[in-house]
């Protein structure tokens, strides 16, 4: 049977006022585990968030601002967290356009946000995580992690990293209670793929219907999207007690993407 009682644990998802890493928190906090949500602003509904999130769930959430393109932000919020029992890398950002137009400060900052601010943060949590016994790192990847569309350069080179920094983890980390493993997710309809749609829909002069159906889930064989709740599910297992001896490796939540 799946042991998905996370009560005692304190889960740190970075990102996660929206979207997948919503949709991650509450699964955790459904499964039981106290939470650090996280994003880069501080804002009154962030707050709010956190409250909500605690009275349905009855369990602790805070809500800790930190920008994850920066290394001592990064540090800092698992300071701030003190502990750090459940690791969730998930901020991230996304920018399209051809190698030789892409704007070095959209490069730089998606390698911040979407690599480098995974490896600060694992960085800071493992010496809690080793003090403690246990530990689990989910670090959200992508299915442009495993495979690779034009125009999306720094994307597909920071998820690609994020893979191979997955299973470094996982092995520095091996036998010592610990496991790190990543979730490639396909499609999912958050704000990041909303924000997307326009510009597809101006450079393939189609519909915002036929921008869904022939661009993004023509890629899935299962002909739909993935949900926050179906990535929160998979988090939620892999941080569970069935999955202690599943380190090193990628999930795909895809419909079928990187199969074929
Ligand atoms: P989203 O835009 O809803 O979520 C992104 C989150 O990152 C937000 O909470 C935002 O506040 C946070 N964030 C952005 N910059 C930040 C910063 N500097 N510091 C702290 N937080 C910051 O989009 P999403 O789809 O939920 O994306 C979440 C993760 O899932 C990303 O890593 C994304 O690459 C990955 N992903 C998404 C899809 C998809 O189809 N939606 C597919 C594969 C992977």
């Amino acid at each position: 049977m799946v042991e998905q009682n996370l009560a005692g644990k304190l889960a740190v998802v970075t990102g996660s006022n929206s979207g997948i890493g919503l949709g991650v928190a509450e699964a955790l906090a459904a499964a039981g585990a106290d939470l650090v949500i996280n994003s880069f602003t501080d804002r009154d509904e962030d707050h709010a968030l956190a409250k909500d999130l605690a009275d349905r769930h009855g369990v602790e959430v805070r809500y800790v601002a930190a920008d994850m393109s920066k290394a001592a932000d990064c540090r800092a919020l698992i300071a701030a967290a003190g502990r750090c029992d459940i690791l969730i890398n998930n901020a991230g950002i996304q920018h399209v356009a051809p190698i030789d137009e892409f704007p070095q400060d959209k490069w730089d900052a998606i390698l911040a946000i979407n690599l480098s601010s995974a490896f600060h943060t694992t960085a800071a949590a493992l010496p809690l995580m080793r003090k403690a016994g246990w530990g689990r790192v989910v670090n959200v990847a992508s299915a442009h992690g495993l495979t690779a569309s034009p125009f999306k350069s720094a994307y597909v080179a920071a998820k690609h990293g994020v893979v191979g920094l997955t299973k470094v983890t996982a092995l520095e980390t091996a036998g010592q209670g610990i496991t790190c493993n990543a979730i490639c997710p396909g499609y999912v309809l958050t704000p990041i793929i909303e924000a997307q749609i326009p510009d597809q829909m101006k450079t393939h002069n189609m519909s915002r219907e036929d921008v869904i159906a022939k661009v993004m889930l023509s890629r899935q064989p299962s002909g739909q999207f993935a949900t926050v709740e179906q990535i929160g599910g998979t988090a939620v297992f892999l941080c569970s007690d069935t999955a202690a001896q599943i380190t090193g490796t990628t999930i795909s939540v895809d419909g079928g993407w990187t199969a074929l």
